[in-house]
């Protein structure tokens, strides 16, 4: 790897993210399978190498978030599963049916403008809201539900092979919120069963997402909608999970510059930083514009030579500074810095310095620095 062509650069470790994808399908039911999120990007990981390795592991579901994102994966993935959870613009149904994708439904009304704007059977499957209040049909009351489903079933142009929900807190250890998952978990089944006492068994249900498919694995479940820890992360750090995961993003820079302040002198924007004696300052060339959150200003801290080293002053566009004086009789110009990744600074870890989470992290990566993959 050329590192000299990069300012900053994402290594993304396949092999990594096959462990965490063998570690995750050991604690699946056996008929549970596992459906690869891969939407915004695969989490910023690049969607190109992470579905083909996950081809390669034999995954055959990936679930995405648009149209676009699907006929990428519909690219890398000729003959997968590939699922649209959440709103496509009904003027897209040829689209959807051309390529094969499967799209989520969230409302009658939805339903019906795809139709409208059908030529050909779109393959489907039921939106639920279950108390996420994000879209899908309200499932409180299990009667007027399936009434509001059952003329879906009547559509020529709408093909239903499931139906699905998501969690809002499963994630979280408390009691009252382990009662809320639960209430979840039973409106949807309720649905489905009644649907299938009025003839329509649904080949397909699925609510459990990465925290559920650990903490609370349902036999049910024909899929399991798995993002976050097929990446290596938390989906509530710092809450560990009973299997082992490894980051597979590793974030990488490098320093310009290696000078000395004294007393008295001030680094970058707004002069929040005031050296208050002789310190070594190691210039790093990333910054906001690369994803890397202005509000760890102060805050954040990077490795260089395995040491931690904490920022000074204010993140900038493309650039930061580092306090290396720990390390000032190793550290020059040209070498490697590590902001997060597989090491000590998960970005699980920098996330929970500014009050966000890991998953943000990746997924703000931003699209000018290069993903290296790494087998
Ligand atoms: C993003 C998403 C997931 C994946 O969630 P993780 O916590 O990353 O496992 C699952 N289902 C839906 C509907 C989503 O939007």
């Amino acid at each position: 790897m050329k590192k000299v062509l990069h300012r900053a650069w994402a290594e993304i470790d396949l092999s990594a993210l096959a462990h965490n994808v063998e570690s995750v399908k050991k604690v699946l039911p056996q008929n549970t399978q596992f459906m690869a999120v891969v939407k915004a990007n695969a989490y910023g990981h690049g969607d190109e190498a992470v579905c083909k390795k996950l081809l390669e592991l034999g995954v055959s579901w990936f679930a995405v978030s648009n149209l676009e994102e699907a006929l990428s994966v519909r690219k890398i993935c000729p003959n997968a599963e590939v699922f649209i959870l959440g709103y496509t613009p009904p003027e897209c149904a040829a689209d959807i049916a051309k390529y094969n994708i499967i799209q989520g439904v969230m409302s009658a009304s939805y339903a019906k403008e795809l139709c409208a704007n059908a030529n050909a059977p779109i393959r489907c499957h039921i939106k639920l809201d279950t108390g996420m209040g994000r879209i899908g049909f309200q499932s409180k009351h299990t009667d007027a539900c399936v009434n509001e489903l059952l003329p879906l079933f009547d559509m020529e142009m709408l093909s239903i092979e499931g139906i699905y929900t998501h969690f809002a807190v499963a994630d979280s250890e408390i009691p009252c919120d382990i009662e809320y998952t639960q209430m979840q978990e039973k409106r949807i089944f309720d649905v489905y069963d009644r649907l299938a006492e009025c003839g329509h068994k649904l080949q397909h249900i699925h609510c459990m997402n990465s925290a559920a498919s650990i903490v609370r694995p349902n036999e049910r479940c024909t899929l399991a909608r798995i993002g976050i820890i097929m990446y290596g992360l938390l989906p509530n750090y710092p809450v560990e999970l009973p299997i082992e995961l490894k980051p597979v993003m590793t974030f990488k820079s490098v320093i310009s510059q290696v000078k000395d302040v004294f007393d008295g002198d001030c680094i970058s924007y707004g002069r929040t930083y005031t050296a208050s004696e002789t310190r070594k300052v190691a210039t790093v060339t990333v910054g906001y514009a690369d994803g890397y959150a202005r509000l760890l200003s102060g805050k954040g801290y990077a490795l260089v030579h395995g040491k931690k080293c904490p920022i000074l002053g204010r993140v900038c566009m493309d650039q930061l500074m580092l306090d290396v004086t720990e390390i000032s009789e190793l550290v020059q110009s040209g070498d490697e810095v590590t902001l997060f990744g597989n090491c000590e600074i998960t970005a699980d870890k920098l996330a929970s310095l500014y009050g966000t989470i890991g998953y943000e992290i990746v997924c703000g990566i931003s699209k000018r620095v290069p993903r290296i993959v790494i087998e």
